[in-house]
């Protein structure tokens, strides 16, 4: 080998705060605390708090590779955690605050977290399940003394005293890009969840990938809103990303409604945000009832679930925002794919750019996809043939923890994302479902998504889940569980008209079933399975 003489540095997550620390040291980090009041301080205040995090584990005895879990709302003390845990060579594990009970119990116990460290929001529901708990040594309150509870949880610390008593020397250790850095557990909505296990590596190409101009297209000049939460798959790399590309960082806490989001957004100047599409919906909701509009903010980021084309036309034509459609999943770090429309069908006129701008996007550099058959034999980029959706790449898993031989990824390094999709000529992937909520209807296959997103459209449902129900003649046939708007008179029949000017006749559902609320899991989705278990017993008539 003709060996190249350029430096080897491993990639190491400790290298992004320092170098935001140096280069945008007066860039602010703003946060709505859960104490109350909103705090700020810059990226320089956040290094060295950084820094006393991971001499203060040391103190408490953490050594490399041990976890080290939170469960918190977006906020600067956990963007110190992410920087000092996974700085110092401990792995963060995020946890989701939403999964039941017995679900944090098992994740918590199954990742081996040693310390926990605790938003005053969740003391009681750590109370609940400390017996569950034998291997947590510590619980960390992250408050100051003024604000701590009464607790009965044992071994209690309080973050701002711990932080105090270090002090912010502290050398970054130079380490295997390849150790683990952070864990996040799927929401396990069949079967426990399941962790995946991200290194230092995989966070830094992830970060850099995602932030590139067919990315998120980030820079000094963002003010970013980070809606999607610090415990769901490393806030989509952002917290990672923002202060690589020195972006002013604006984090909510605990209060995501739309007047306390549009507080924020005006106040910060925010240009960007990211966030599920139930999110988007508090906001626009808020925005229509007040007359706010959005003067500063230039892109949302959307994704988690199909963004809703009225979402897409209330942000861009209302209030002059681009959306970018973006598709990922716990396993691929998150960022598979994002929509960001070419130079020829920018020329297109705004409807004709429509079903376009409802796809799910083109992979960006550092992770590919593909879809292919039941044989697993490649289907075309044509935009009809639709199969099983499958991902490659540096920030793709390669199997859980604790399940490393895991059958969703197969032995060519292909991982199995559980999605069913169609990719067109120009390389836009759309979901067209999640291969367990696909209809099989007579041997053809119905997309659910397709039909919740028409009905949704229809301006009195507010929100629409379509489920397959067994039918004697053709195995399944689609049903529509649905939310009135309220005070609206839509009824079975307008729906099934109304969706029936939009897809093929066979693929119209057979029934209509209104309900006041739909059941939704950890992560804000829609849970079909808990609705099919609801429906179990329904009937066509
Ligand atoms: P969880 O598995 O905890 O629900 P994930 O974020 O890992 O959370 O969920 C990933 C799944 O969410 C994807 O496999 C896909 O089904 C769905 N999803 C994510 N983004 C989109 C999108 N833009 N459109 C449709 N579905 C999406």
């Amino acid at each position: 080998m003709f060996k190249g003489l350029m430096q080897q540095q491993p990639l190491m997550i400790s290298s992004i705060i320092e170098f935001a620390e140096r280069w945008f040291p007066k860039v602010e980090v703003v946060s709505r605390t859960v104490e109350g009041p909103v705090h700020r301080y810059t990226y320089k205040d956040m290094g060295a708090r950084a820094r006393r995090v991971a001499n203060a584990l040391s103190s408490l005895g953490i050594e490399q590779g041990d976890r080290v879990a939170t469960l918190a709302w977006n906020g600067y003390r956990h963007m110190e955690l992410y920087f000092g845990v996974s700085g110092s060579g401990a792995v963060l594990h995020t946890v989701n605050p939403r999964l039941f009970a017995e679900q944090l119990a098992y994740v918590i116990n199954h990742a081996g977290d040693k310390i926990v460290f605790l938003d005053l929001t969740f003391v009681p529901l750590l109370e609940g399940l400390v017996s569950e708990l034998p291997d947590v040594e510590k619980y960390i309150i992250l408050t100051d003394r003024a604000h701590m509870p009464e607790t009965s949880l044992p071994n209690v610390i309080c973050y701002e005293e711990l932080l105090e008593a270090e002090n912010d020397t502290f050398e970054w250790p130079v380490f295997d890009e390849n150790a683990a850095s952070s864990i996040c557990y799927t929401s396990g909505t069949t079967g426990n969840p399941k962790g995946v296990v991200y290194s230092h590596r995989s966070t830094l190409i992830h970060a850099l990938g995602s932030s590139i101009p067919n990315g998120l297209s980030l820079s000094g000049n963002d003010s970013i809103l980070l809606v999607v939460p610090q415990f769901h798959v490393n806030s989509w790399g952002v917290s990672y990303a923002a202060p690589m590309n020195g972006c002013k960082l604006v984090l909510p806490g605990p209060m995501m409604d739309g007047a306390s989001l549009h507080e924020l957004l005006d106040s910060e100047k925010c240009t960007l945000s990211l966030a599920v599409p139930t999110v988007w919906m508090m906001l626009t909701g808020f925005l229509h009832e007040s007359g706010n509009k959005l003067p500063h903010m230039k892109r949302v980021v959307i994704g988690g679930s199909a963004v809703p084309e009225a979402m897409i036309r209330s942000f861009e034509q209302e209030y002059d925002v681009q959306v970018i459609h973006a598709w990922g999943m716990t396993e691929t770090s998150p960022l598979g794919t994002l929509n960001f429309l070419m130079p020829h069908l920018q020329e297109l006129d705004y409807e004709e750019q429509m079903p376009i701008k409802l796809k799910q996007g083109k992979s960006v550099f550092g992770i590919d996809i593909r879809i292919v058959d039941d044989n697993n034999q490649v289907l075309p980029h044509d935009g009809e043939a639709f199969g099983k959706l499958q991902a490659k790449g540096h920030w793709v898993t390669s199997g859980y923890f604790g399940e490393e031989q895991s059958d969703s990824v197969a032995k060519d390094g292909w991982f199995d994302t559980g999605d069913v999709a169609t990719i067109d000529p120009d390389g836009y992937m759309m979901i067209t479902d999640r291969t367990k909520d696909v209809i099989k209807s007579g041997g053809e296959w119905i997309s659910s998504i397709e039909l919740e997103n028409i009905a949704v459209g229809h301006p009195d449902i507010a929100e629409a889940a379509v489920i397959a129900m067994p039918h004697p003649k053709w195995d399944e046939r689609p049903l529509v569980v649905a939310v009135k708007n309220q005070g609206s008179d839509v009824n079975k029949e307008t729906l099934l008209q109304y969706i029936s000017q939009h897809v093929a006749k066979w693929q119209v559902p057979d029934d209509v079933v209104f309900i006041d609320e739909l059941p939704h899991g950890a992560t804000g989705k829609l849970n079909k399975l808990k609705l099919r278990e609801e429906f179990n017993d329904f009937r066509f008539s």
